[in-house]
């Protein structure tokens, strides 16, 4: 860490524009931390997009930014393929590493991403934004705290439009992790694993290519999540929905609770919890910033030695499901998660 400025700094692998669009200003809202430097594999666009983001160092080779003895920490957001990689050659190099979702395209290797950050004594997370909202982290409380009493089922309503800005490689190139179930499900398994504090059994899933997806890529998935403790989850993920609103529900013994638009970027939504005839709004704490709130827990990680707020093992997990709803989706089986 830069102890005479006591600041943590981070540098960005990849010009992406979730980094361009949240992660940037989340970074450098937090009083310890700053973006100082990015990495792209194409020297043009990494010293436009410094220019643009006001990022002091641009490197266009990635041990160029490695090298780099300032840097305490990397925020990885490139295309999924390139994620193991870069993730092996930051952890030989040191860094402390914030890793998207998913974190890689096997379990196989995303375990080895985990453990080598583990062994060089580096903070790895994931960047499950999802758990971090206010709404989700009041659901798991309630659901804790018994206001639906033993959860039997929940449904999760993430099917939306995706923005052309970034139609791009997740219709088109799947060598590089396109399609909607490694984009859209890991968030939903990860919130679901968050909000019900149990690990999936296995998933069985039906995806379709409705119009935006090329080459046989799915941009639209449904399917059924089974939870340990016999709670099954539905979920409809898609990039093809130009109308629907997002939203999860929980249903339990003595109660259900509905939470509404609440599978965004955002720190928006509401909760309502319905027992017997009786409803009410539940009073959430002020919010945060989703990608603010994961940052905030990051580097105090990096500081204190506390934990990220979805840790490496998450986006091990979170990835487990989605490959078993991709081979689900492909044999028409239901497909026990492969944690292992
Ligand atoms: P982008 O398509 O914006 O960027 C991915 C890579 O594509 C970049 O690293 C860049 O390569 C290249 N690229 C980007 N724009 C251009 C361009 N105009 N011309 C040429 N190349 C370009 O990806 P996203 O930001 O949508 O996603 C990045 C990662 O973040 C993925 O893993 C995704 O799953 C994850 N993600 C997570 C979200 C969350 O909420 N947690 C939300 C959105 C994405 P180079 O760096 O070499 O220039």
């Amino acid at each position: 860490m830069s102890q005479a400025k006591g600041e943590l700094q981070w540098a960005l692998i990849g010009a992406s524009d979730i980094a361009k669009t949240r992660m940037i200003k989340a970074i450098n809202s937090q009083p310890d931390s700053r973006v100082t430097a990015v990495f792209s594999s194409n020297a043009d666009r990494v010293r436009a997009y410094a220019a643009e983001n006001e990022i002091p160092k641009a490197y266009d080779t990635l041990q160029g930014l490695l090298d780099d003895p300032q840097i305490d920490v990397v925020y990885i957001s490139t295309t999924n393929d390139l994620h193991r990689d870069q993730a092996f050659a930051a952890a030989a190099a040191g860094k402390h590493i914030l890793c998207e979702k998913p974190i890689a395209l096997s379990v196989d290797d995303a375990r080895q991403m985990v453990q080598r950050a583990e062994s060089a004594n580096l903070v790895f997370g994931t960047n499950h934004h999802l758990r971090n909202a206010v709404t989700h982290r009041t659901l798991r409380k309630l659901v804790k705290e018994g206001a639906i009493g033993k959860p039997l089922a929940a449904r999760v309503f993430h099917a939306v439009y995706l923005p052309p800005r970034l139609q791009g490689w997740r219709l088109s190139r799947p060598e590089a992790g396109g399609g909607v179930i490694l984009d859209i499900t890991v968030h939903d398994t990860d919130t679901l694993r968050f909000v019900l504090d149990l690990e999936v059994e296995d998933v069985i899933a039906r995806s379709a290519s409705q119009g935006l997806a090329q080459g046989g890529i799915e941009d639209a998935v449904m399917g059924v999540m089974y939870f340990r403790d016999g709670v099954l989850a539905q979920f409809h993920d898609a990039f093809t929905i130009k109308h629907a609103s997002t939203g999860l529900e929980i249903h339990g013994t003595e109660g259900s609770l509905f939470a509404v638009n609440v599978m965004t970027q955002d720190p928006v939504g509401r909760i309502v919890l319905r027992r017997d005839s009786e409803e009410s709004e539940i009073k959430l704490d002020p919010p945060e910033g989703l990608y603010v709130h994961s940052i905030r827990y990051f580097n105090q990680a990096v500081r204190t030695g506390t934990q990220p707020f979805a840790t490496g093992e998450d986006g091990v997990r979170s990835l487990a499901v989605a490959l078993a709803a991709i081979e689900s989706a492909k044999s028409g089986r239901r497909m026990p998660v492969l944690y292992t």
